[in-house]
């Protein structure tokens, strides 16, 4: 499944890494984001964390209803999908897997085997085949998988999906960790900007700004 390439060649895999950026915000260079919405993001590998003002973590996917807004807002999930804990937390659980992922691709290390396997097992799912059943009344039949298990593990294979493009595709080597402490974004690199977003560009500059007037004061 093809996640999100827009042929402005920044809005690679918009899906995988960032399962749980702010919806519609200021991101661009979708790489990791894991969810085939909001296609420009400039966070690459958030998945779904925002780091606030002050350091706080906002964790977009902390709540099923966070969940399922992420999932609308990216297409991935219809407005009437109720969503339960446990779908978030399998979202939650690939996209740590997906982190790391990216984190071993920019560092260059060895990929985690078990990073590997749940990015595969969530790429091999088929939500669409509905399974051979039992009942004492009916016996023998077939029947659809739980719905909303069917449009969470749709968004998971479709995630895993940008996430495995993105590793594999011409943009992995921009692939770079967000310069903009505490933010821990991937992002795709553009240029010498090296940060996910307007926002983390702007604290990493009042930063340094602070940094110099705090060096003057002091001589
Ligand atoms: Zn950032």
């Amino acid at each position: 499944m093809q996640g999100g390439r827009r042929g402005d060649g920044d809005g690679a895999a918009a899906g995988a890494g960032q399962l749980g950026g702010p919806p519609g915000g200021e991101r661009a260079g979708g790489a990791a984001e894991a969810g085939g919405g909001a296609r420009r993001g400039e966070g690459a590998g958030h998945l779904g964390a925002v780091t606030l003002p002050g350091g706080q973590v906002a964790d977009l996917l902390g709540t099923p209803a966070g969940a399922h807004r992420w999932l609308v807002a990216h297409g991935l999930a219809p407005a009437d999908a109720a969503l339960r804990e446990t779908c978030a937390e399998r979202l939650r659980v690939l996209r740590e897997w997906i982190r790391a992922l990216l984190a071993s691709r920019v560092d260059g290390r060895t990929a985690p085997a078990d990073a590997l396997d749940a990015v595969n097992d969530a790429l091999t799912r088929a939500p669409a085949a509905s399974l051979l059943l039992w009942h004492p009344d009916r016996g023998l039949h077939r029947a659809a998988a739980h719905p909303t298990t069917q449009i969470v593990e749709h968004a998971l294979a479709a995630l895993a999906a940008d996430a495995a493009d993105l590793l594999t595709g011409p943009d992995a080597d921009r692939l770079t960790a967000c310069g903009s402490a505490p933010c821990n974004r991937y992002l795709l690199r553009h240029g010498r900007r090296h940060w996910c977003s307007t926002r983390c560009g702007d604290r990493a500059r009042a930063a340094r700004a602070y940094a110099r007037r705090t060096r003057a004061d002091e001589t």
